[in-house]
This record gives C-alpha cells, structure tokens and sequence, in this order.
C-alpha cells in the first residue's frame, strides 16, 4: 500500500494548476485586429529610448563572468544573488532581501506610483555542468560540479542591466511609476516563483516580463509544458544477497518493475508528454538486498490537468511494483508548475522592441566557437542564429519554467535571445560554453536592450498596462489562482 504523502513538498492533491478558460494568443490577435508584426493597432508611445544610456559589455560582462563563476545551485545563490541586489542597490533601488522564506531571493523597487513595472530575474546553476568557457569540448573547470548550463548567469544580469537602464530613463524623463526586480531563486528546481506568489509578493504589480536563453530569438508564444516533480520511493528488507535471500525482499526489484511499467505506459500517453528520470538510490552492494531505493521523475505535458491525470497513473504503477515485490511504495511530489500563460498584449510590446533591437550581433569569434560546438556535437554547421523570428504561434520551448505560476497571477510575457549555437541543447555543456564566452553576452546584450525599451514603452503608456490587465482578467477569469503548495510548505532544494 503507499502510505499517504506527507505535506508539500509532497503533496499531490494539486500537482499543477487547474484548467482554465484558454484563449490561443493567435485568436486573441484575430479578435482584437492585432496583427502578427509590428502590432500597429496597439498603442505607440515613441520611442521612449530615444537618448538612453547604453547598456554596455564593458560594464555588464564582468557580472554576469562572476556568476558564471560562482555557478550556485538551487537556493544556494548566495555570492550571485547578493552580486546582482549590490547592482541594483548602488543604482537607486530598495532592496528587500530573503523574500518568501529564501535567502537568496530578493525584490527590488525604484521609483513610485503607477503603472508598476515587473521583471524577473534567475542565477541558480545546475548540477554537473561545469565546463570551461569558450571552449568546444566537454572540459569541466571542476569535474562534477555545477555550471551554468542554462545560461541564468545571463539571464540575471540582462534583467538587472535592462532594470537599471529603463530606471536611469524614467529619473531623467521624469516619469511616474516602479520598476520591480524580482530576484527569483532555484528556477531550476520550479521553487522560487511559486513561492513568491504564494507569499503574495507580485501583489500591486501590473505587468512582468522576463526572458529566457535559447537557440534563436523570437517571443514566447506557446506555453512551456506544465511539470511535477515526484520521488518515488521503496522500502524493502534488507538480507545478505547469498546467505538468505529468500529472507529479504528488494527495493531495487520494486524499483525496476515501477520503472519498466512507466516505460511500458509511454506507448499510452499523449505525444505531447514527457516522463524522464534519474535514480537517486539504487542499494549500495551487491551482496546486500537493497532496502530503500528512489528514484525522481519529471511528469510533463502541455496542460497542469494532463499532468494531474498522468500522475495518478504513476502512483498506480508504484502501487503494482510494491505489491508485486512485497515492499512499500511512497510518492512525494517536490514541485510543480503550470503552463505559462503568455499575455498577448504584452508579447506584442517585447516583439517590437526585439525587432528594433534587432538579433544579436556576434563577431568572428563568437562564430568560430559555434561552429567548433557544432562540429564536436555532430550537428549542420548552421552558425549562429541572425533572425527575429516574426511573432505568431507555435514559439517555444518544451521545457518548464516556473515563470508559469508567475504569469498565473500577474499578465507575463516572455522574450527568447540566441545564446547558443543553432541545433544544440540547454541543460548541456554546450550552453555554459557559450555562457561564459562573448557569444553568450552579445545574446544578453539582446536581451537587455529589448528589455529596456519595452520596461520603457510599458512606463510611458498606462493604457497599454491597462490592456495587458484587462486581456489576463478575460483569459483567467473562470478560475482564479490556486497555489500547487500546502499552507505549512517551506521552500527546500530537493
Ligand atoms: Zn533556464
């Protein structure tokens, strides 16, 4: 039998956010007589950027080397997160440090009054991704240790310039209005944002954007898929393996027969799905029966509700595995989020500022490097991505990002830059390669510019906020927020 799950982090009576009335950004721009690019229909403020400071490398790289450097894990941020707060802190913000229950989340305000402004920050690395900077071979500075495979050393520091920037603007143009950094811990662990909603801190806030490193630019359009992290456990009896096995009962077995069941269960899920997973615990000897194995597994697809409802096939299949093998079975959900919900509105704003800003703008090095990466990785030697990808549906990733509970709550949107080269992954050395290397900072350059302009735009023009509002009101109106945590939850890395 599975025992009940304790609370979160391993409650699953929520594991993802509810359906919700959707309504596809593509419709929504048909509806409003919005066209794909350009967005002339909406509102144009001018050019708000007009005199702007620039947003340099020179003042910008050497933070976002130094995070590069610290390559921090979930919650552990201390050194990146305290880095970036100083930035922000010696520019005129108020910073408010360990927000919701973590150290090393912050938020940070400039400015007064309405519209209020939002922006997303992240610098959490991920385990085992160490790798020397600009280098096309798997080398890692520190065998085993962590690196940023995600490029989050680029993506906080964009956030941070792009704030900075649009503050220096808004003092000297005089205008109303905040600006917002939220500096938001452990993304990779789908724990911080959750737990900064939950803990009402985007509350008073109109409007967020964030950004993302990928492959090629463009503007999110199609939701990241909804996610739940779950550890299955099993508990045995421990015998010697020769002596008197016939006295034990193996957690390994249960493990083994739970995981060919949900291999077995792929031919019956959706295309749209994703089940992977790594064994945390699989015994120690040989000749000693295992008695507690674990593994985790990530459950995705593209709705919270399909997740819910794969779920309670994996618990079953823990159930089968348990009783087949004698031995209990235990299901403890670590973290869950939703589908984004990518606001319309706002999208178009970031489409036109990437546009004006135009792809990043690589030098012969930052080509080399790609094609080195390409030729090591076997893949076309197609370079380095130089478009804007015009806006439409169908603009993605299949990852998961907790921007998804974020943008629950508040109207989001979300702008992609290349920082990689074209055909190769994240969460690999080939992206802290590129994140440590000027390829990846002229993507953050991007990144920080569009950032900026759009900040700028949204400051100068409250009807625009106010459009963003109504349409996020529309689309989430038939079911209000619910938090995937239980009220005692505590942010903890797993
Ligand atoms: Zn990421």
């Amino acid at each position: 039998m599975l025992t009940p799950p304790p609370p979160f982090p391993g409650r699953t009576s929520r594991q993802a956010g509810p359906t919700r009335a959707r309504v596809f950004p593509w419709r929504l721009a048909l509806a409003l007589g919005v066209g794909w690019v350009g967005a002339t229909a909406l509102a144009e403020p001018g050019h708000a950027q007009t005199a702007a400071p620039d947003i340099s490398l020179a003042r910008w790289a050497p933070v976002a080397d130094a995070i590069f450097g610290h390559a921090e894990l979930a919650l552990a941020e201390h050194k990146s997160a305290e880095l970036l707060a100083q930035e922000l802190s010696k520019e005129g913000f108020a910073v408010e440090r360990g927000v919701a229950g973590m150290s090393t989340a912050w938020v940070a305000t400039a400015g007064s009054g309405l519209p209020v402004i939002g922006i997303l920050a992240e610098y959490d690395a991920l385990p085992g991704l160490s790798q020397q900077p600009g280098l096309a071979r798997k080398t890692a500075i520190k065998t085993g240790a962590p690196g940023h495979g995600c490029g989050h050393n680029l993506l906080g520091t964009a956030a941070v310039a792009a704030a900075v920037a649009a503050n220096q603007q808004r003092r000297t143009l005089g205008l109303p209005g905040t600006i917002k950094v939220f500096g938001s811990p452990a993304e990779e662990q789908i724990i911080g944002k959750t737990f900064m909603v939950r803990d009402g801190l985007f509350r008073g806030t109109d409007v967020v954007l964030s950004w993302h490193p990928e492959e090629t630019s463009y503007v999110y359009s199609r939701p990241r898929l909804a996610v739940t992290v779950v550890d299955v456990e099993f508990f045995g009896t421990t015998a010697h393996a020769a002596a008197a096995p016939w006295a034990g009962r193996s957690a390994l077995s249960a493990l083994e027969l739970f995981d060919h069941a949900i291999a077995l269960m792929r031919e019956h899920i959706l295309p749209t799905a994703r089940l992977h997973r790594v064994i945390k615990a699989g015994g120690v000897a040989a000749n000693v029966i295992p008695d507690y194995t674990k593994v985790q597994y990530f459950v995705r697809d593209e709705t919270g509700a399909r997740v819910s409802s794969m779920l309670g096939r994996v618990r079953r299949a823990a159930e089968g595995a348990a009783m087949a093998t004698e031995t209990r079975a235990q299901l403890t959900v670590r973290a869950a989020t939703r589908e984004p919900i990518y606001n319309e509105t706002l999208s178009q704003v970031l489409q036109r500022e990437l546009e004006r800003v135009g792809a990043p703008a690589w030098d012969e090095a930052d080509l080399t490097l790609a094609r080195d990466i390409q030729r090591e990785l076997g893949v076309p030697l197609q370079g380095l991505s130089t478009a804007v990808l015009p806006y439409g549906p169908g603009h993605g990733a299949t990852a998961s990002s907790d921007v998804g509970e974020t943008s629950a709550v508040v109207p989001l949107a979300e702008l992609a830059v290349a920082t990689r080269p074209l055909g190769t992954p994240a969460h690999h050395w080939a992206q802290t390669a590129s994140a440590g290397h000027g390829l990846g900072k002229h993507g953050m350059l991007t990144a920080a510019r569009t950032l900026r302009g759009a900040l700028l735009t949204l400051l100068r023009s409250p009807d625009l906020v106010q459009q963003a509002k109504s349409e996020f009101q529309r689309v989430t109106a038939a079911q209000p927020y619910q938090s995937p945590l239980a009220a005692d939850a505590r942010p903890e890395s797993w």
